[in-house]
C-alpha cells in the first residue's frame, strides 16, 4: 500500500544506501527516479538492485513478475530536472555537508514546492542542510540501515521546524516500504548511535583497562546479554574509522566523556587497521571464516 499524496519518489545517490532505498521504494509500488553524478554509478547501482531482487525471487519472498514490475518502476538519471515532480526526495549522497547543502539548494529551485526533502545522513546536522532550502517545515531525516533491503529500521528525524503532518506522512511512507519507523529528533547519533557508540567505546576502554580480552568481552556480551555479536566483532564489521568519525562528531556536539574516542581506537585508525575491510582491526581477518583476536 502506497501512502496518499506520495506517488513519485526521488533518490539522490545510487551508492550503497541510495540503491537500497531506490530498491525498496520501487518494490513497494512507487515510481522511483534515482539520480547520481555519472552513468557508471547508476549502472552499478541498478545492477545491484536487480541482483538483490533476484535473490528475493530465489528465496521465494518475491515473484519473478514482482521483480519485473519493480524494475519497471525504477528510472535512473544524471539530471536534477528529472526529479521535478517527485513527492518526496531522499538524499543518500556522499557524507559531506558542503556537497549536501549545494545539492539541496539546487533541488529546492527545481522540485515542486509541496515535496518533502529527506536526508539519510548518519552524522550531519539535519538543520544545517535544511537551511540551504526554503522548505523548513518539509525537511526531515530518514536514516536507513545497511543493507537497506534487509534491515527493518528507519529513524525518522524531525527538526524544530518540521510540521507534524510531514512527520506523520514520513512515518507512514517508511512503513509502506515494509520498514519499522521510529521517531527521533535532530541530535547527533539519533537514537541508535546515541546508545550504541558509547557502548562500543566503553568496550574499548574496558579492554584498555585490562578488564578482559577482545575474545572474552565479545563472549561476555554475546552470551550474557543475548546480543547477536560482541562489541569488537561489531566494531570490525562497521569499520573502526566510521566509529571514530561518528564518535568525534558526537563528542563535539555533547562535550561528554562517554562519546570521546579512546586512544587505542585513534591509534588503530591512524595505523589503517579499520577492521574487516582492511583485514585487521581488533581481529585479524586474513582467514574470514576464522577471525583471530589481536588483543
Ligand atoms: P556511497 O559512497 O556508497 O554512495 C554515495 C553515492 O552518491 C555515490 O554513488 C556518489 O557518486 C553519489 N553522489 C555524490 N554526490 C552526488 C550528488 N551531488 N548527486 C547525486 N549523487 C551523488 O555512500 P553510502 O554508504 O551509500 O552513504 C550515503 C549516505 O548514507 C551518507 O550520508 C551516509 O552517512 C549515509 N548512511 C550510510 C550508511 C552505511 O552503512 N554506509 C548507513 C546509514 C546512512
Amino acid at each position: 500500500m502506497t501512502v496518499e499524496g506520495i506517488q513519485k519518489v526521488g533518490v539522490l545517490g545510487c551508492g550503497l544506501m541510495g540503491s537500497g532505498i531506490a530498491q525498496v521504494s520501487a518494490a513497494a509500488g512507487y515510481t522511483t527516479t534515482v539520480r547520481d553524478v555519472a552513468d557508471e554509478y547508476l549502472k552499478k547501482g541498478i545492477a545491484g538492485i536487480e541482483k538483490s531482487l533476484t535473490r528475493f525471487v530465489e528465496k521465494g519472498t518475491l515473484t519473478a513478475q514482482q521483480r519485473t514490475e519493480a524494475m519497471g518502476r525504477l528510472k535512473s538519471t544524471t539530471k536534477f530536472e528529472d526529479l521535478a515532480d517527485c513527492d518526496i526526495v531522499i538524499e543518500a549522497i556522499t557524507e559531506n555537508l558542503v556537497t549536501k547543502r549545494e545539492t539541496f539548494a539546487a533541488l529546492d529551485k527545481i522540485i515542486k514546492p509541496a515535496a518533502i526533502f529527506a536526508s539519510n545522513t548518519s552524522s550531519l546536522v539535519i538543520t544545517e542542510m535544511m537551511t540551504a532550502t526554503r522548505r523548513v517545515d518539509r525537511f526531515i531525516g530518514m536514516h536507513f540501515f545497511n543493507p537497506v533491503a534487509l534491515m527493518k529500521l528507519v529513524e525518522v528525524v524531525s527538526t524544530i521546524t518540521t510540521s507534524q503532518d510531514v512527520m506523520d506522512r514520513a512515518m507512514s511512507f517508511a512503513a509502506s516500504l515494509g520498514k519499522v519507523p521510529i521517531r527521533t529528533s535532530d541530535r547527533s547519533g539519533f537514537i541508535v548511535n546515541r546508545l550504541l557508540v558509547p557502548y562500543l567505546l566503553d568496550a574499548i576502554r574496558a579492554l584498555e583497562e585490562g578488564v578482559g580480552s577482545v575474545e572474552d568481552i565479545d563472549k561476555g556480551m554475546k552470551l550474557g546479554c543475548g546480543y547477536p555479536m560482541g562489541p569488537f566483532t561489531l566494531l570490525d564489521f562497521v569499520g573502526l574509522e566510521t566509529t571514530y568519525y561518528i564518535a568525534n562528531i558526537m563528542f563535539e556536539e555533547f562535550r561528554e566523556k562517554r562519546f570521546a574516542p579512546p586512544p587505542l581506537l585513534k591509534r588503530l585508525v591512524l595505523a589503517g587497521h579499520h577492521g574487516k575491510k582492511t583485514g585487521r582491526g581488533f581481529y585479524d581477518h586474513s582467514d574470514p571464516t576464522n577471525p583471530k583476536p589481536l588483543f
